[in-house]
C-alpha cells in the first residue's frame, strides 16, 4: 500500500470490510455512504410500533471463514450463536412430518440427520456433485433422485440463484466443497441483530482507527482529468436541501473539480477535490484457483 488515503464508496459490509483491511496496512480512509447509516443490506430495522428484525433471514455458515475472521476481527465472534446445533429443523407442509436434517454431509452418516429420500444409492451421486469431472448441469448428475426435491434443488436456487436444469455443478461443487472441513457445516445467527453484533462493532473498530464514514453522501460521477481521477461529484438526498447546502464544501468555488465541463455543477452537488489520492473499488470476488472470497481492491 502506497497511498495516504483512500476513498470507498458505500458502507455495505463490503467497503466496511475494505476500510479495517486498509487500516490494517495502515492507509488513511474515507468512506461515502448514500444512506443515513452505514451496513447497506445488513441492517436491523426498527419499525414504529413493530418489533426489531433483521433486513431478511440472516444467516453465517460457519463455512466462511473470511467472515468468521471479521467477527473476530473487531471483538464480534461470541456475539454470533449456533441455535440449531442438532440441525435444521424442517416442517414438510406436503408430507405434514417434521424433522432435523444436518447441515454438514458428514452429519448425514446418522440416519435422523439425513435429508428427505437420501439413500446409499445417492451417495456418489453426490461425490460426483462435489467433484464434478467437466462442465454440466446439476440436474444432469442428480437426475430425477428424491433428493432433487428435498435437498439439491432447493440448495442449487438458495447458493446460484439459478435452477438445477441450468445451473453449472462446477459452480455448486465450489460451495460444497466448503462444507467438507470439520465444523464448518454449523449456521450461525446474530444473538441482537445484524447492526448491533455485526455492523457497529465494525464501524467502532473503524471509527477507533480514525476512519472517517460519511453518510448521506451519494457518488454521482467520478471527475476525470485525462482518465485520471481528480474528484467525487457527491450530492445529499435530493429532498434533504439543508443538507445538500451544507455538505458542498467551500472550496468547491475555486476547485478545479467544481469548473470541469463534463462535471455536473457546483451548485448541484457537492464536490470533493482529492487530487494526489487514489479511490478504492471494493467487492468480494472468488480468488483464483479456489472457493475462497477475498476482497479484492481496485485502485484508479
Ligand atoms: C432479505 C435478504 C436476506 C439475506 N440473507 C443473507 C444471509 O442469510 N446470509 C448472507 O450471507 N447474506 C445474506 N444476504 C445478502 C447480504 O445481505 C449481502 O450480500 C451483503 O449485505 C452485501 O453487502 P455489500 O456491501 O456488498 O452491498 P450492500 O449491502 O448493498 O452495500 C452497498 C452500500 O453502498 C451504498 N451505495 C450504493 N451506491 C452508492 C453511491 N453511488 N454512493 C454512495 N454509496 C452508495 C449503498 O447505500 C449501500 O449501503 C441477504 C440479503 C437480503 C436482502
Amino acid at each position: 500500500m502506497t497511498a495516504r488515503r483512500i476513498h470507498i464508496i458505500g458502507a455495505g459490509i463490503a467497503g466496511l470490510s475494505a476500510a479495517l483491511a486498509v487500516t490494517k496496512e495502515g492507509g488513511e480512509v474515507i468512506l461515502y455512504e448514500a444512506a443515513p447509516h452505514p451496513g447497506g443490506r445488513c441492517r436491523t430495522l426498527h419499525p414504529a410500533g413493530g418489533f426489531s428484525h433483521d433486513n431478511g433471514t440472516h444467516v453465517l455458515f460457519t463455512a466462511n471463514r473470511h467472515a468468521l475472521n471479521l467477527l473476530k476481527a473487531v471483538g464480534a465472534r461470541d456475539r454470533w450463536i449456533e441455535p440449531e446445533p442438532k440441525g435444521l429443523p424442517i416442517h414438510d407442509m406436503r408430507a405434514g412430518t417434521k424433522r432435523r436434517i444436518g447441515l454438514s454431509p458428514w452429519s448425514w452418516l446418522w440416519p435422523s440427520r439425513r435429508p428427505k429420500g437420501l439413500g446409499l444409492a445417492d451417495l456418489s451421486r453426490i461425490v460426483r456433485l462435489a467433484f464434478p469431472a467437466q462442465e454440466c448441469s446439476v440436474a444432469s448428475i442428480i437426475c430425477d433422485r428424491p433428493i432433487m426435491d428435498s435437498l439439491i434443488g432447493p440448495l442449487t436456487v438458495a447458493v446460484l440463484n439459478t435452477p438445477p436444469n441450468v445451473a453449472s455443478a462446477k459452480r455448486l461443487a465450489l460451495a460444497l466443497r466448503r462444507l467438507l472441513w470439520p465444523r464448518s457445516g454449523r449456521l450461525l445467527v446474530a444473538k441482537n441483530g445484524l447492526s448491533e453484533d455485526l455492523i457497529q462493532p465494525v464501524v467502532a473498530t473503524l471509527k477507533a482507527h480514525g476512519v472517517s464514514i460519511l453518510t448521506g453522501q451519494r457518488l454521482r460521477q467520478l471527475l476525470t482529468n485525462d482518465r485520471r481521477v481528480i474528484g467525487l461529484s457527491l450530492s445529499p438526498p435530493s429532498r434533504d436541501r439543508t443538507r445538500r447546502r451544507s455538505a458542498t464544501p467551500r472550496r468547491t468555488a475555486n476547485s478545479p473539480c467544481g469548473s470541469s465541463p463534463n462535471g455536473p455543477s457546483a451548485s448541484s452537488c457537492a464536490v470533493r477535490a482529492i487530487h494526489r489520492t487514489r479511490i478504492v473499488s471494493a467487492k468480494w470476488r472468488r480468488a483464483r484457483g479456489g472457493p475462497r472470497f477475498s476482497c479484492r481492491i481496485r485502485r484508479t
